[in-house]
């Protein structure tokens, strides 16, 4: 079998989105499959619409996902002479033609076979044939060039995804390589990029489709291998429709920000539109040995952010506490071992790394308790209660377990329900009537701290 090579070929027009990744992950799995390479090429060839801090979104995005490529990243503006040596052959070789016709006639050439009620498609006015004269050279256009495109037969290949594909060459018409400003069109680009770098599978998104006749009429003019193709469906969000700023986070980064970890990344896009019977969970190394095109579909996948919450968790809760607590990058200033224990007792529930920081927040500064949970846990009973707890409390020795027992009895003594004294607690010391085991949070904060904030609730209550 020849070598796999792949490529992830991202135009740096914005950040790396959802569909991106999902492409490059493919590719890249692929790629390790079969030990082959996988190749990172910046199609940056529109000027206009590609900047520097895409290419950095790009690059950053990759990196958080491991995806890893193999040399140097290649970018096409950097690659022009190379193209411009391809045209000049194909010039020479007659495989490609000076078109002269300018914006105002194609324009009326379109608009005359619209009226007919035919597609429109390039006349072929400057197309070299035998026994044909072009007409006279105007003096004030410059020149596009023209690839000429087979005019019959078809053009068909089984892609991997899609199955067998094929088109008339009737369809086509003959594209420009070149503007008149002589840069290379992206079409052109891609295929000569390709040939270059002994892609062996282009792995891409379905709106690449048309192009893909184009690109490989163009490779059996040059002589060039043909890849094999595999287009990957499109993404819808969860409403059905196709996956858009509107559905909140599309850049991979962002999840990033969000507090997903790139595992739960990597395997929740894995699972979009490929699957393995009905596993959900995967190490990327299971994803490289298992990943094949059998199995992805040709329909489109549709996001669903309770499953990637639910990845999420699971892989918050199966890292290690140091690691968990190094990405959660807690300030200098706190207490690693009090840190580390209230992250244990989080992480468990939680869906994403922000949310363990946000709830943890309370351990390292005193809450501000709201008018509402005031009104529906404290009053002067209930003070008295609490006072009488602590009292008992501080007698008791310091750890989970001892403090935990002290909670059943003392409730079982007041001969009260567990809430009447766990919600009263919680609000005091935690500012919320939502945490886990309130017994645990006395544990972890500490006799001073525990102590500290009741005196202190109790001085602010009173005035
Ligand atoms: N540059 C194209 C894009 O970002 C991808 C082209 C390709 O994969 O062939 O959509």
């Amino acid at each position: 079998m020849k070598e796999v090579i792949t490529r992830f070929a991202p135009s740096p027009t914005g950040y790396l989105h959802i569909g991106g990744a999902r492409t490059a992950l493919f590719s890249w799995a692929y790629a390790k499959k079969y030990q082959g390479k996988f190749i990172l090429r910046v199609e940056d060839t529109d000027l206009e619409r590609s900047t520097p801090e895409a290419i950095e979104a790009i690059k950053d995005g990759m990196e958080w996902l491991e995806l890893d490529y193999d040399g140097p990243i290649y970018f096409q503006t950097q690659r022009f002479e190379r193209y411009t040596e391809v045209i000049n052959q194909m010039l020479k070789d007659g495989l490609a033609y000076h078109c002269y016709s300018s914006k105002e006639e194609l324009e009326k050439v379109r608009e005359a076979q619209m009226s007919l009620g035919k597609k429109p498609k390039y006349d072929g006015k400057w197309r070299p044939e035998t026994n044909k004269t072009l007409p006279s050279i105007p003096d004030h256009n410059k020149p596009v060039i023209r690839f000429k495109n087979p005019t019959d037969g078809a053009i068909s290949w089984k892609d991997l995804v899609k199955g067998v594909i094929s088109i008339q060459n009737q369809e086509l018409d003959d594209f420009i390589i070149a503007r008149s400003d002589g840069s290379p069109t992206y079409n052109f680009c891609v295929v000569v990029d390709d040939w270059d770098m002994n892609i062996s599978h282009v792995i891409r998104g379905d709106d690449h489709i048309n192009n893909t006749p184009r690109q490989i009429n163009l490779l059996h003019a040059l002589q060039a291998p043909v890849p094999e193709y595999a287009h990957l469906s499109m993404i819808l969000g969860s409403d059905g429709q196709k996956l858009s700023k509107r559905h909140g986070a599309v850049s991979v980064t962002h999840y990033r920000d969000m507090g997903y970890v790139p595992e739960a990344v990597k395997n929740y896009l894995a699972r979009l539109g490929w699957s393995h019977g009905d596993d959900e969970i995967f190490s990327m190394k299971e994803f490289c040995t298992l990943f094949d095109f059998d199995h992805v579909t040709s329909s489109a996948a549709q996001f669903n952010d309770e499953k990637l919450d639910w990845l999420n968790n699971h892989y918050i809760k199966a890292m290690a506490i140091d690691e968990l607590t190094e990405l959660l990058n807690p300030p200098n200033s706190y207490d690693n071992e009090l840190y580390k224990s209230a992250v244990m007792l989080y992480r468990d529930r939680a869906k994403s790394l922000n949310e363990i920081a946000e709830s943890i927040h309370y351990f390292f500064s005193a809450p501000v308790i709201s008018q509402e949970l005031l009104e529906k846990y404290i009053n002067a009973d209930v003070i008295r209660m609490v006072e009488n707890f602590m009292q008992g409390l501080n007698e008791k020795v310091w750890n989970d377990e001892s403090i935990n027992q002290y909670l059943k009895d003392f409730v079982k003594e007041e001969g009260i329900k567990f809430p009447i004294i766990a919600m009263p607690l919680r609000t005091i010391l935690a500012g919320t009537d939502h945490t886990p085991s309130v017994g645990s949070i006395i544990a972890i904060m500490g006799k001073n701290e525990v102590n500290q904030r009741w005196q202190d609730f109790k001085s602010n209550y009173d005035n």
